[in-house]
Parts: structure tokens; C-alpha cells; sequence
């Protein structure tokens, strides 16, 4: 199965494809994950991306552009599927995404779009905490873990992303709209876009969407 997820922040794309990791069994590419590695590594790539990042902007389409090049050209890799998570944001990175599938014979199967409304969003923002360890996410209410601050998975300490909080959520709100949404109507012109209704819980949505890619006999194929 090869897709992409689209939405605003805070739809649950982040949720649902650990979900959807475990049963689809493909690889989960997330470039927020990737560029909040670096960050933490404090690398060259994590110094330029935290300087965007912070602000609730764009890294620019050149950087995670290469990144996600390089994570999917790399050796068989992706022969078992993938699921992008947070790439393309932007038309420019949906162009170039279809250049690398193009090169690498791994066309997408859908773009699922998750729509969702603002209040549900802010709710889920404010609310998320993230383990410093594996990355797995958690949110106050909605799913607390089992010991308060630390990661049911890995025993992590849990903290809140620095662009979790109303202003910087405020603009990435706005980014979004103005460079994220149009893309939704570029994989409609593709006939790939597949809207989920992302105000519904992330299981639920799970269990929905593993019908449909069974019903289009998507599934137990690359
Ligand atoms: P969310 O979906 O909750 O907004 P992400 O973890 O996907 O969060 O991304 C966090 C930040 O990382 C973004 O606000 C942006 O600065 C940067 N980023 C992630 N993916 C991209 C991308 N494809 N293009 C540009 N910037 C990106
Ligand atoms: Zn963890």
C-alpha cells in the first residue's frame, strides 16, 4: 500500500498512521519526526530546519524535498509500501514527489485527505504530548497514558512540541491553508484523493479505512 496523508495540522495524521503501521505493515515516513531528530541531534539540517520550525513556517521545499528522496530511493526500502506523513505541504513538493515515484516505479494508491474542524483541532493540539524516546503520541484526554508523563510504549518522558501552542498553532494554521490545501485538489485531478472524516476517532478510522483498501483490493499488495 503507498500513500499519502494530507490535512490540517492536528487532523490526526500522526495518530493514525501508527495505527495504520501495524496493520498495513509499510514503511511510516513523517518528515516532522524526521527534521524533530535532527533537531534534537542538533545537527546542521536540525539548527536550519528549528529556525522554521519554531515559527510554525516551512522548512523550505528544497530541504525536505532531498530528505525525502533519499529515505525513498534508499535500497528496497520501500518495496513493501510506504505512508507519508506531513510530505508534500506544498505544490511545489507534490510536483517533486511524483518525479521521485515516477523514477522509483512505486506510484501512490490514494492520498487520504483528513478533514477535520478547527475547535476538534485546537483541542487535539493543545492537548498532545510526544515521547522525547520513540516519538509516540499522546494527548491529556483523549489518550492519556498509563503512567502521567511517560511513554506507555517505551517508558520515554513525554513533553509538549514547542509549535504546540496557540500562536505558532494560529500560523500553522494559516500556512496551511495557503500552501497545503491546494494540493488537495491536485490529487483529485488525479482521481487518488480519498476524503476521511478526521473528527472521528483515529481506531474508528482505522477500521474504516482498512475496508476500503480492501473493498478496492488494495491490500496484501506492495
Ligand atoms: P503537524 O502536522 O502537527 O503540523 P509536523 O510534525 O508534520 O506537524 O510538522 C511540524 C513542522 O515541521 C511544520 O510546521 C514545518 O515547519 C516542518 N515540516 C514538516 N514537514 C514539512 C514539509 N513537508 N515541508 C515543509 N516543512 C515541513
Ligand atoms: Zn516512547
Amino acid at each position: 500500500m503507498r500513500l499519502v496523508l494530507l490535512g490540517p495540522p492536528g487532523a490526526g495524521k500522526g495518530t493514525l498512521a501508527a495505527l495504520l503501521k501495524k496493520s498495513l505493515k509499510v514503511r511510516h515516513i513523517s518528515t516532522g519526526d524526521i527534521l524533530r531528530e535532527e533537531m534534537k541531534n542538533n545537527s546542521a539540517l536540525g539548527q536550519e530546519a528549528k529556525k522554521y520550525i519554531d515559527n510554525g513556517e516551512l522548512v523550505p521545499d528544497e530541504v525536505v524535498t532531498k530528505l525525502i528522496e533519499s529515505k525513498l530511493t534508499a535500497n528496497d526500502r520501500v518495496d513493501g509500501g510506504y505512508m507519508l506523513d506531513g510530505f508534500p505541504r506544498t505544490k511545489k513538493q507534490a510536483e517533486a514527489l511524483d518525479r521521485i515515484l515516477k523514477k522509483i516505479h512505486r506510484p501512490l494508491d490514494y492520498a487520504l485527505y483528513l478533514e477535520s474542524t478547527l475547535p476538534v483541532i485546537i483541542q487535539r493540539l493543545t492537548g498532545r504530548r510526544v515521547c522525547r524516546g520513540c516519538g509516540a503520541l499522546f494527548h491529556v484526554k483523549n489518550r492519556p497514558p498509563r503512567r502521567e508523563g511517560i511513554c506507555d510504549e517505551c517508558g520515554g518522558i513525554l513533553y509538549q512540541r514547542a509549535d504546540d501552542n496557540a500562536e505558532t498553532i494560529k500560523t500553522r494554521m494559516e500556512v496551511y491553508l495557503k500552501n497545503t490545501q491546494p494540493i488537495i485538489a491536485y490529487y483529485e485531478a488525479q482521481g487518488k484523493l480519498k476524503n476521511v472524516d478526521a473528527d472521528k476517532d483515529s481506531e474508528e478510522l482505522q477500521a474504516i479505512l482498512m475496508k476500503t483498501f480492501d473493498e478496492g483490493h488494495k491490500l496484501n499488495q506492495p
